[in-house]
C-alpha cells in the first residue's frame, strides 16, 4: 500500500522525526511513503501553518536522503501546496524550483479565511453555509484547472467541522467532478477526516462514486501529522474505494502518473 500524504515537524503543527514516519511505514508494510508537507504560504508567514521558504531546500534534502537509505520502502518527494487565486505564477515558479514526485493542491482558505483552522470557526456563523460550499468548490475547480497540481487534497475539506448546507448540492458536486475530469487530476482518499469532527474520510462516498463514474483516478493518504498516524484507517478507505468502483490507485514518479492494483 501507499501513503502519499504525511507531514513533518517543519510545518509547526506536526510531531516526530521523519525517520519515525519511515519506520512506521516499514512496520505496517507500506510499499511507498510520500512526504507532502505544507509548501510555504505566499500570502503570509505563519510558523504554525507551514515551513518557511528558507526551510524548503532542507525538506527536499532530507526526503531525498531518506529515500536513498530506506531499504525495502520507496520514499517519495511530494508537497502540499495551497491554491491561492491570483498567485498562480508565483506558486508555479516555487513548485518548479524542486524536483517533486507529485504536488497535492489544497484549499485551506476562502478569501483569506482559514475555514479549516479551529481558531477561525466564527466564520461559519457569518456566512450562509451553502454559499461557503459554493465558494469552496469553485476554488477546487479553479485549482484543478490551473494545471499546477497532480492530486487535489482532501476534496471536501469544507465539511471538516460538520457544517452542512440544508440545500441540495448534487449539482455543485457534479460540476466539481466534471472539472476534475476535464483537468485530468487525481483526488486522494484522505483518512484524516475520520479523526476530525465530521468523522468521515475525504471525499464522501457520494463524491467518490461520482469520481469513479467519471474516471477520475485516486491516490491514498493519511494526512499524518504524527508518525503513528501513517497508514491509519487504510482498510476502511480501500473498502470505500472498491465499493465506489475503483480497482487501482495512482502513483507518481517525477510527476508522471502510473497505477498499482488495489490488493
Ligand atoms: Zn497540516
Ligand atoms: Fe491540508
Ligand atoms: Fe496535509
Ligand atoms: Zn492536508
Amino acid at each position: 500500500m501507499i501513503d502519499y500524504h504525511v507531514h513533518t515537524a517543519r510545518c509547526g503543527h506536526a510531531d516526530g522525526e521523519m525517520l519515525d514516519y519511515v519506520a512506521q511505514a516499514h512496520k505496517i508494510g507500506l510499499l511507498e511513503l510520500g512526504f507532502a508537507d505544507h509548501l510555504p504560504l505566499l500570502t503570509q508567514e505563519d510558523p504554525t501553518l507551514t515551513m518557511t521558504l528558507g526551510e524548503l531546500s532542507g525538506y527536499v534534502q532530507e526526503v531525498n536522503s531518506l529515500a536513498e537509505d530506506a531499504d525495502g520502502i520507496i520514499v517519495k518527494l511530494g508537497i502540499e501546496a495551497d491554491y491561492l487565486p491570483g498567485l498562480e505564477g508565483e506558486t508555479a515558479a516555487l513548485l518548479a524550483s524542486c524536483d517533486f514526485d507529485y504536488v497535492i493542491g489544497s484549499i485551506h482558505f476562502i478569501d483569506g479565511w482559514g475555514f479549516d483552522d479551529s481558531r477561525y470557526l466564527e466564520g461559519y456563523a457569518q456566512k450562509d453555509i451553502h454559499t461557503i460550499y459554493e465558494d469552496y468548490f469553485r476554488l477546487v475547480a479553479q485549482a484543478a484547472g490551473s494545471g499546477m497540481f497532480d492530486i487535489i487534497g482532501h476534496l471536501d475539506l469544507v465539511k471538516k467541522y460538520g457544517f452542512r448546507p440544508e440545500t441540495d448540492i448534487t449539482g455543485l458536486l457534479e460540476d466539481t467532478v466534471a472539472a476534475l475530469k476535464e483537468a485530468g487530476v487525481c483526488v486522494e482518499i484522505n483518512t484524516a477526516g475520520l479523526r476530525k469532527p465530521v468523522g468521515e474520510v475525504y471525499p464522501s462516498e457520494t463524491i467518490l462514486a461520482l469520481c469513479a463514474r467519471a474516471g477520475v483516478p485516486i491516490t491514498l493518504g493519511s494526512d499524518a501529522h504524527r508518525p503513528d498516524q501513517v497508514g491509519m484507517d487504510f482498510d476502511h478507505a480501500l473498502r470505500l474505494a472498491v465499493v465506489a468502483g475503483y480497482r487501482r490507485l495512482a502513483v507518481f514518479n517525477k510527476r508522471e502518473r502510473d497505477y498499482i492494483d488495489i490488493p
